[in-house]
């Protein structure tokens, strides 16, 4: 045990706000992982709500556990301490249930970290009855758990909330029953979300794709996605404030999820279903409790400009001098009640979604923003005294050309000619920053059946338009490394047998491409390859309440347009 590490995490604990810290007497014990540092998980909204939820079941202690900095591990490995949870200090694998919120595909890896780190069997089928339950969920594992599904037991898909009581209601009823693992198991098929990947099994056909998904025992045919229909009967918000996260010490409450616009490369807007909302008053009431602890107030969601009362929100919040900050928005959402608040707020910078140059790719895409719209929105922002933006685009899109590339720039451009003139002879000047990153087919989206452009392609994209950009005043650009989107991609799209590849980049440090050349499976195939329209997809016994023929028809539309 190092002492440098307890010492740590009472630090971090000292600095913080709203910690639970609870007895362990005869109550079921959690330990709520982030599979990334610290930094990452505080900033997490449904890692703090899990963390809340958990808490609120009486017989339940709930603690956290994040993985390490660089420099901790060293100090973990050196003194071959396990890894502990940050509350009490209490090692992970003695914790009766150990249940990940996995946000990203990037963090799986850190999931087989933190088992090895917990000196916790990384194999589901090597757990026994007295190892701790690993349970697991969040966006990726909803959209494809099947990468990780050698390594956890029981996967919740979706929105956790409703379905927590009887999660731990049949865990109880397990505990007190069960005689092996298997019997342990089969008390949580009936929760229609529940997917334990010991009850299904994959065959495959000669040419490597999925022939077959087989029940084992209690397997069910669909498993379920969770959502919440009415947002209002939940409370998400953060419970622990501290300075230790991107969003140091700002008290965060979720306004809307979902999104009803389902453009067909994004995840959240197809799988997720339509946008839901919280209503005023509930945001009004959060706001008032947040204002108790600190001054600094966020609001976040996926489509919160759609909100049916957003204007009015806008207006209370300023009449109340209440000036918070805003996630991304829509174009459509840049309008004045916002602009208002956000300029009386003193917070200077929008984020915005172009995601292509072209007007023909943003319809091919799902998200038909005119020019016009675009220019005339940004403009109006900077007049207001918005001047900088913050503005994504996507390369790799299906059918993307030259032209739509070089529409990108010539946007860019556009916008900061209008940038420059607008700030031109005053003390302060506009910026734009750019993000750049490559297209992932997504799960459950219409793009599903298209492959992921190639690196080398990805690569000349990123050369060109860093080359057309550099060097331009008030321009700068951020872009991810594709051949880093290719593994992602892999886990993304991936089937069981990527499970293997996560074990060898386990026993490799991490080096990916070291265990892709290692191991006879080809990650190609999983990013490069077009798919037939009647392929089963690894995550196609999840049911997430939209049919695959919707999707399927959204996409022949697409691949019409792309060869017209
Ligand atoms: S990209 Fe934005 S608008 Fe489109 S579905 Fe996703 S969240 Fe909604």
């Amino acid at each position: 045990m190092s002492w440098k590490l307890i010492e740590k995490a009472r630090n971090l604990l000292e600095e913080e706000n709203g910690a639970i810290k609870k007895d362990f007497g005869g109550k079921i014990s959690v330990a709520l992982i982030y599979p990334n540092t610290y930094y990452l998980g505080m900033s997490n909204l449904g890692f703090q709500s899990l963390y809340y939820l958990f808490n609120n079941f009486p017989d339940i202690v709930c603690e956290r556990g994040f993985l390490p900095s660089e420099e901790d591990l060293k100090e973990y490995q050196r003194t071959n301490t396990s890894l502990f949870s940050l509350e009490s200090q209490k090692p992970i694998n003695s914790f009766d249930i150990v249940a990940f919120s996995i946000s990203f595909e990037n963090d799986y890896l850190n999931l087989l970290r933190i088992l090895k780190l917990s000196k916790i069997k990384i194999r589901t089928k090597e757990r026994r009855l007295s190892d701790p339950l690993i349970i697991a969920g969040g966006i990726a594992s909803t959209a494809n758990p099947e990468p990780v599904a050698e390594f956890v037991d029981i996967f919740i898909l979706g929105e956790a909330e409703e379905i927590l009581e009887d999660f731990i209601l049949n865990y109880k009823k397990a505990r007190s029953e069960a005689e092996n693992k298997t019997e342990f198991l089969e008390f949580f098929n009936p929760i229609k979300e529940a997917y334990i990947p010991r009850f299904i099994e994959v065959d495959y056909n000669d040419s490597g794709t999925i022939k077959r998904f087989r029940n084992i025992g209690v397997g069910k045919e669909k498993v379920s996605v969770g959502k919440v229909k009415d947002l209002n009967k939940t409370e998400t918000f953060t419970h622990v404030l501290t300075p230790a996260t991107e969003f140091s010490n700002i008290y965060l409450i979720e306004v809307s999820r979902g999104c009803s616009r389902h453009c067909n490369f994004c995840l959240i807007g197809n799988l997720m279903g339509k946008g839901r909302f919280r209503d005023v008053n509930k945001v009004l009431l959060q706001i008032d409790k947040g204002l108790e602890r600190t001054n600094k107030i966020g609001l976040l969601g996926s489509s919160i400009s759609e909100h049916p009362e957003f204007d009015s929100l806008c207006r209370s919040l300023s009449d109340k001098e209440i000036l918070p900050s805003i996630s991304s928005i829509r174009f459509e959402g840049v309008r004045d009640p916002l602009l208002e608040l956000l300029v009386k707020s003193g917070q200077n910078s929008l984020t915005l979604a172009p995601e292509a140059g072209s007007e023909a790719m943003r319809k091919l895409i799902g998200k038909p923003i005119s020019e016009e719209v675009i220019l005339e929105k940004t403009q109006y922002a900077i007049v207001k005294g918005i001047l900088n933006l913050k503005l994504y685009f996507l390369i790799g899109l299906p059918g993307e050309k030259w032209d739509d590339i070089k529409a990108i720039d010539d946007l860019i451009k556009k916008i900061r000619h209008r940038i420059v003139k607008e700030t031109k002879g005053k003390t302060r000047l506009g910026k734009i920053i750019v993000s750049i990153n490559s297209f992932i087919p997504k799960p459950f989206t219409p793009f599903q059946w298209y492959p992921m452009e190639e690196v080398s392609s990805l690569n000349k994209k990123l050369i060109f338009l860093k080359k057309s950009l550099k060097g331009m005043s008030n321009i700068s650009v951020i872009t991810d490394v594709p051949k880093w989107s290719y593994v992602q991609a892999v886990l993304a799209r991936g089937d069981r047998r990527v499970s293997d590849i996560l074990i060898k980049t386990l026993e490799l440090d991490g080096d990916w491409y070291r265990s892709f050349r290692e191991l006879n499976i080809n990650p190609d195939f999983y990013n490069y390859r077009d798919r037939e329209e009647e392929e089963l997809f690894p995550w196609d016994f999840i049911d997430n309440g939209f049919s695959k023929d919707s999707l399927l028809l959204k996409y022949r539309i697409t691949k019409k347009e792309i060869s017209a």
